[in-house]
Parts: C-alpha cells; structure tokens; sequence
C-alpha cells in the first residue's frame, strides 16, 4: 500500500516539469456546467478545457458510452480493426465531404498526419521541389516538433535546435502576403478558418475563398486546421460549413471526444491514396474506447436542436457581455463564433488578459485567455441558459475586481 499522499497545488511545483502554471485551485468533480474544487467551492464552467469538454462535464451519453465499452473491449493497437472507429468514420464521413479518416489521439497529431499527408501526396505527384508548406502568423497547430514550427508563433518553436524546414508564414487575413509566397512548388496551405489561440480571429469570407483559388491555381492541398473550431463549436458541425469553402484535408480534436483524447484526420480517396501501408501510424490512434466515447460525442453534438441551440447562446453571451462592458468599459470588441468568443481588450486594459483569469476564478468563475489581449470562452454546447446568466454575474464581479487594481 502507498503511503497517503498530501494532494495539494504545492504538490505540483515538487513533482511535475514546470512547463505549465496551474491556476492555485484543483478541481475534483464537474457536472454539466459547473465543477467543484478540493474545498467543495463550485464553479461555472465557460473554459469547457479549452474548447473540448462540448458536452460539458459528465454528459450521460459520453458516460455510458465509456462505461460499455470499458466492459467490452479497449485496446487492440492497428493490427486490428474495431468497430467503434469504423462507425466512427462512417458518420464523419456521411456527415462532411470527407471520403477517409485517420485516426489519432489529439490535435497535433491529426495535424501531423495531415502535414506528412501533404508532403507524400506532392512528392508521388509532382516530385521533391514541391514541398513548401505555408502558414499564418498567430496560428496554432500543436506542440510537435513539426506542428509547432508550422504555427504562426516562432517563439514556441525556438530553442530546440534544428527546426523542420520548407515552412514559411503569410499574414491571415491578408491574401497579397498569401500570393507573394505561393509558387508551384507550395504543397500546402494550412490555416484555421477562425484562429484560436492566436485571440479568437475569425477568418475574412473574401481571405479564404482567396485562399482556395491560389491553392487550385497553385495545385496545392488546403488543410483546415478544425482542432478548435470543429465538432459543432461554431454552431455548424465543422466552421467550413458556413462558407462554400471546402479543404482538401481537414484535421479535428478537441470537442470531437468531449474530453476523452482522440484526434482525426479527413480527406479525400484520392488524396488518402498517398499515405499507402506503413507510411505512418500511431499505436493508440482509433482505440475502441476513445472512438466510442466520440461517436456518442458526435451524434449528441449533430443535432439540429443542439447547433442552433450554440447560436443562441452565442446571442445570450453577447448580450451579457456588452451590458457588462456598458457599465465598465473594458473591451473594445467580441469577436468569434457560437460558443468560441473572445472579448478584446481595450487599450486601458491591453495585456492584462491574465488578471481577468485569475479575478473570475476568484469569483468562482472557469473563463480561458487567448492571447495577453484576450478573454476567451469556449464552454459547453449545452451549458444551461441559468449558468450563462450566474457564469456572467461571477464575470462582472471579476471585471470590477481588476479596476479595483
Ligand atoms: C488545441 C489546438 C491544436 C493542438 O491540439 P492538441 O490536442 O493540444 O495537440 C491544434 N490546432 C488548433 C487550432 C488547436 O486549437
């Protein structure tokens, strides 16, 4: 028997590697929106951690789904099929213009897959020169060697030693910077049509149908990076779905599993062609537990009801939040979509995003930043209109306590 363990948030800076900053609380139990601490002190939920809990905390479906399945089978590596991912696939098939699913176990490695995905399919077809990939300033595509040196902040990649090469960054948002970099050797442009981490941008109709004539003209592959965007957050199942824009590969997480860890890549037949056996894996990618956790996800989530039911709390959210900046004046904007929005700070309050964090989780309150300049709130689809209206009155509390000082 282990000795009983003192858990306490001092027990992080003596056991763990200190690359994150915890907040000073440690959650123990969530329920839907809201979730409770060591003490017993309760929360709203509108962090949803980090875009993925959709379902909120312990959804019922996504815990019986677990729970049958742990019963019945969790692991078989790739040697094996299952039948949770191969439903899986099916719906995500059936439900986008995908045609074929790769599995993975989070964002950067859906990601990953799809960057080698694009490398091989340009090498097959057009030859070693053609493997310039291209992406955008203040984008973020994961933490893998690969991923990181792809996003848009140079800074994350530095340090590391000799960076993946054929990457250059463009400016979202600004096709001429786009156009000045594209030639027939781009293989691929991979962006996020509404960037996340980067503080909540929504990408310009006019930027990413730009976007899609340059990769035809070019013939290079349009990757949409959906880890954040997608799985209903926008209020469709995946952002592309409001435009007539269509990738060439489309990568999703986060929200796909509802908190369980599962990541997936989707293409085209055609493009899929090029990942041929052994070319690239993964030991857990499309295990039966993670797949039957996101097959319960995504027939919850891929309802009419509940994506018209994310546009209406966006209204509510928005509502809320400019009465609270009417009486405290401290954004300049909210931007985003559906239950992805970030509240812009103003010039007096530029680069405090952390104090608003740390102030609303004072006040009870799960809110995220994106970015110094940047309030973020990415809660659940299905959060309680009750909760938005008590998560907003815990928000303005914390708002007056950061002019307090
Ligand atoms: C979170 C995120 C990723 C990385 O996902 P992980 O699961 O953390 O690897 C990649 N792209 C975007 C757009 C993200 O928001």
């Amino acid at each position: 028997m282990a000795e009983h363990i003192q858990v306490t948030r001092a027990l992080f800076d003596e056991v763990m590697v200190p690359n994150y900053a915890p907040a000073p609380i440690i959650p123990v139990r969530g329920q839907g929106s809201r979730v409770w601490d060591q003490a017993g002190r309760e929360y709203v939920d509108f962090a949803g951690g980090i875009a993925v809990n959709a379902l909120g905390h312990c959804h019922p479906a996504l815990v019986s789904a677990l729970k049958e399945q742990a019963d019945k089978l969790w692991h078989l590596s790739n040697v094996m099929t299952n039948e949770p991912a191969l439903r899986l696939a099916q719906k995500l098939v059936d439900s986008t213009f995908a045609e074929k699913v790769y599995f993975a176990n989070s964002g950067a490695e859906a990601n990953e897959a799809a960057l080698k995905l694009a490398r091989r399919w340009a090498l097959d077809k057009f030859g070693s020169e053609k493997q310039q990939i291209i992406s955008f300033g203040k984008s973020f595509h994961g933490r893998t060697f690969f991923t990181v040196t792809v996003g848009g902040q140079a800074a994350y990649s530095d340090g590391f030693g000799p960076k993946p090469g054929g990457i250059d960054h463009a400016e979202y948002n600004n096709l001429d910077s786009l156009k000045a970099l594209m030639s027939d050797n781009t293989c691929a442009v991979i962006l996020e049509p509404l960037q996340g981490e980067g503080g909540i941008i929504p990408g310009d109709a006019a930027f990413l149908q730009g976007v899609r004539d340059l990769c035809n003209q070019f013939n290079a592959l349009m990757i949409y990076d959906e880890v954040q965007s997608g799985v209903g957050r926008t209020g469709k199942l995946y952002a592309y779905m409001h435009t007539n824009v269509v990738p060439d590969i489309l990568t999703t997480a986060k929200s796909l599993g509802g908190g369980f860890p599962v990541g997936a890549m989707l293409t085209t037949t055609a493009i899929a062609s090029h990942l041929k056996v052994g070319t690239h894996g993964s030991t857990y990618g499309g295990n039966p537990l993670a797949c039957a956790v996101a097959e319960a996800a995504l027939d919850t989530i891929n309802q009419p009801e509940v994506l018209d039911g994310v546009l209406e709390r966006e209204k509510l959210f928005r509502r809320e939040l400019a009465a609270i900046n009417e009486k405290h004046q401290v954004f300049s904007t909210v931007r985003g979509q559906g239950m992805l929005l970030g509240a812009v700070l103003n010039d007096q309050f530029k680069g405090r995003s952390r104090d608003f964090f740390l102030a609303s989780a004072d006040q009870g309150l799960f809110a995220l930043v994106a970015g110094p300049d940047v309030i973020r709130f990415a809660p659940s689809l299905v959060i309680p209109e009750a909760d938005i209206i008590e998560g907003m009155k815990r928000f303005e509390k914390a708002v007056a306590q950061v002019k307090q000082g």
